[in-house]
């Protein structure tokens, strides 16, 4: 079978990543989202081994001194990893999976698989509106927003790293967007648009 896509999601925060990628996630099978793990605490409605794995600093680094991350990184003051085993058997399985990472996360990446990996940017349509969106959800305070609003100007900066980027204006449209490159994805690895291997029956 030929081994599953590897997806990486990198966004400022506030660029909509989330919306996108739970509909997409909700939408296509066979897309297995990895889940991270991360020293920052859980906001309100995180559950711990869905939207993170939650852990302290001391079991983080020692995760990382024993290699289990297949790539790490600072992220406004926390540590956000991604684990080996939560990726490599789904590949193998056949399954995409998608990442959710930083810029820095991108680039170990792309270093390590280069072009067998293919990685989207999810950008704002302004400034404005990425402040609006980081004020409006209230779940940050002024400094929070204020650094996430810094770290948004450099990631913007490393747009180039990226093969596709996708400017949620408009959410239905950065859905439809990112569901066609994963179908497109697929297809070009060879596989149906459900992401099955092609089986092509020969009359007997
Ligand atoms: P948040 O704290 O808002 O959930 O995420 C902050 C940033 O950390 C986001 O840009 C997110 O993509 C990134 N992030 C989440 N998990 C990982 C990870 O495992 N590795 C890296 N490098 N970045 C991550």
């Amino acid at each position: 079978m030929n081994p599953g896509n590897l997806f990486i999601i990198s966004a400022p925060s506030g660029a909509g990543k989330t919306t996108i990628l739970k509909q997409v996630m909700s939408e296509l099978e066979r897309l297995v989202f990895s889940v991270s793990h991360t020293t920052r605490p859980p906001r309100a409605n995180e559950v711990d081994g869905k939207d993170y794995h939650f852990v302290n600093r001391d079991v983080f680094k020692k995760m990382r001194a024993q290699g289990e991350f297949l790539e790490w990184a600072e992220v406004h003051r926390n540590f956000y990893g991604t684990s080996i085993s939560s990726v490599n058997s789904h590949l193998a399985d056949g399954l995409d999976v998608v990442l959710d990472i930083d810029v820095q996360g991108a680039r170990q990446i792309r270093e390590a698989r280069g072009g067998d990996a293919v990685f989207i940017f999810i950008m704002p349509p302004s400034w404005d509106e990425l402040e609006n969106r980081l004020t409006g959800r209230g779940t940050d305070s002024r400094e929070t927003i204020n650094l996430r609003l810094n770290n948004a100007k450099k990631e913007m900066d490393k747009v180039d790293l990226y093969d596709y980027v996708i400017v949620n204006e408009k959410i239905d449209e950065a859905v439809a967007a990112l569901r066609s490159i994963i179908i497109a994805e697929r297809i070009r690895n060879r596989r149906s648009t459900a992401g099955l291997p092609i089986t092509f029956p020969t009359s007997s």
